[in-house]
C-alpha cells in the first residue's frame, strides 16, 4: 500500500518524530511505500491565497505535488501535537491548501457550495498520534478534545475516509523514557495492525461507532451465565467493569477513555502506583465515580493478521480478568468486546475467542454468577449473539 505520513512539529528531536519514525519503520517493515512529509522541514507553505480557492485554481507545484500523493494514497497517517486544540498552523495549512476540492472533496452537480459534498479520497483508513501536556482527564472536562471531531469528522469523515483511528499520548513532558518507549512499541503495534504485512490478510475496517443508548436487549441468549447487551460501560451496574486498557494502564482512546472520562482522576492515579500489564494480564482497581465497584484493566492482543498469537493472547485476557475479579469476590461482571477497536481484531473471530474462554472459566468457578457482553454497535452484539448461540 501507499502510505502517506505527514508530520507537524517544528523540533526535529520531538517526541512527534520519534512516533513519526517509529509509524515509519513500522511501515517499511510491513513492505509499504512511505511518503514521509516533514512540514517544517521542507518550509512547507500553508497560506492558501485567493485564486487559490476554486476548483481549478491557480495551484503552486509544491501544493500540486502533495494533493497528488494524497490523492492517491491508500492510508495516511498524521502526527502532531496538541496545540490549543487545534493542529500547528503548518498542518491547518496543509489541510487548507492539500484537501482541497477535486482533490479530496467534491460537491454534487448543481450543488453551489451549501450542501453535503462528497469525500474523493481513495484512503479508506487513516490514523492520528496526538501529543499533549494536558492530562486527559482536564482535556475531556475543560476543552471536550475538539480535535477528535476535527480529524474524524470535519477533516476525514468529510473526504470519504472511513475508519480513522487516533491516539493521544499525555502527558509527555512529564513522561519516563520507559513510558515514551512503551508508547513507541504502541505506535509500532497500532501501525502494523492498521497496515498489515502487504501479503497479510485485509486489515479489519470498522467504523467507529458513536455512543450507544444506555444498555438494552435481551440477556442470557444461550448460556444462563452469560448475556449480550448493547450500551455503554461506563453504565454498568456491576461488581466490576473489564476496561480494554494498553500496556502503560494510564489512559486511552475507546472504552479507556470513556472509563477514565466516567471513573474522574483518581482513577488514573491508582493506575500510575500499577507500573503497566502485559498483553494477556490484567490489574484491578477501585472504580471511583463509576457505579461499578472495580475496574479490572486488561491489555488485549494487538491483530497483526492471527499468526502471532492473537487468539491465545485474547482468551488470557479474559481468562485472567475473570480469576481477577473472582478473588476480589466480585459476583457480577461486564467486559467489552476487548482488542476489535483501535487493535483491529476481527470481530466475530473475537467474539468466538470470548465466549469460549468465558463459558471454560464458568464451568468451574462458581464465585462469578452474571458475565455480561457490553457492545457497542449493532454490529459488535450481532457477533457476540451469534457465537453464544452457536456454543450454547
Ligand atoms: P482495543 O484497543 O482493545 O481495541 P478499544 O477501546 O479501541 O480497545 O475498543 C474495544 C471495543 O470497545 C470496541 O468494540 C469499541 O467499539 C468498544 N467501546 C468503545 N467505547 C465503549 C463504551 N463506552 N462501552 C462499551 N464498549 C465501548
Amino acid at each position: 500500500m501507499r502510505i502517506s505520513v505527514i508530520i507537524g512539529h517544528p523540533d526535529p528531536g520531538s517526541f512527534n518524530h520519534a512516533i513519526a519514525e517509529a509509524a515509519v519503520d513500522a511501515l517499511e517493515k510491513n513492505g509499504h511505500l512511505v511518503s514521509y512529509h516533514d512540514l517544517y522541514r521542507e518550509e512547507f507553505d500553508p497560506i492558501l491565497t485567493g485564486p487559490e480557492i476554486p476548483r481549478g485554481g491557480a495551484v503552486d507545484p509544491a501544493v500540486e505535488s502533495h494533493c497528488a500523493e494524497i490523492a492517491g494514497a491508500d492510508g495516511i497517517i498524521i502526527v502532531h501535537p496538541n496545540w490549543w486544540g487545534q493542529p500547528p498552523a503548518i498542518l491547518k495549512g496543509w489541510v487548507d491548501r492539500v484537501m482541497r476540492p477535486g482533490v479530496a472533496y467534491q460537491f454534487l452537480e448543481g450543488d453551489g457550495g451549501e450542501g453535503v459534498p462528497v469525500g474523493l479520497l481513495k484512503a479508506r483508513s487513516a490514523l492520528i498520534f496526538n501529543t499533549s501536556n494536558t492530562p486527559k482527564e482536564r482535556e475531556m472536562e475543560a476543552f471536550g478534545d475538539p480535535l477528535d471531531g476535527l480529524w474524524k469528522r470535519c477533516v476525514f469523515g468529510l473526504c470519504g475516509v472511513s475508519e480513522v483511528r487516533r491516539r493521544t499520548f499525555s502527558v509527555v513532558v512529564t513522561s519516563t523514557p520507559e513510558e515514551r518507549r512503551a508508547w513507541l512499541v504502541e505506535v509500532e503495534d497500532i501501525v502494523g495492525s492498521l497496515y498489515p504485512p502487504e501479503t497479510g490478510g485485509e486489515p479489519l475496517r470498522q467504523p467507529a461507532p458513536g455512543r450507544d443508548p444506555p444498555p438494552t436487549g435481551s440477556r442470557g441468549v444461550a448460556g444462563a451465565r452469560i448475556g449480550v447487551v448493547l450500551g455503554d460501560i461506563t453504565e454498568m451496574e456491576v461488581d466490576a467493569i473489564v476496561n480494554a486498557a494498553n500496556p502503560t494502564l494510564l489512559g486511552g482512546g475507546g472504552v479507556d477513555g470513556a472509563i477514565h472520562e466516567a471513573a474522574g482522576p483518581r482513577l488514573l492515579e491508582e493506575c500510575r502506583t500499577l507500573g503497566g500489564c502485559p498483553p494477556g494480564e490484567a490489574r484491578i482497581t477501585k472504580g471511583y465515580r463509576l457505579p461499578a465497584k472495580f475496574v479490572i484493566h486488561t491489555v488485549g492482543p494487538v491483530w497483526h493478521g492471527g499468526g502471532r498469537g492473537e487468539d491465545g493472547l485474547l482468551a488470557r485476557a479474559y481468562s485472567s480478568s475473570l480469576s481477577l475479579a473472582a478473588e476480589r469476590g466480585a459476583k457480577t461482571i461486564a467486559f467489552p468486546s476487548i482488542s476489535t477497536g483501535a487493535y483491529g481484531f476481527p470481530l466475530d473471530r473475537a467474539a468466538r475467542v470470548a465466549v469460549g474462554e468465558i463459558k471454560r472459566f464458568l464451568e468451574t468457578n462458581d464465585t462469578i454468577e452474571d458475565v455480561t457482553i457490553v457492545c457497542f454497535s449493532e454490529k459488535a452484539r450481532g457477533c457476540y449473539r451469534e457465537a453464544l448461540e452457536k456454543m450454547g
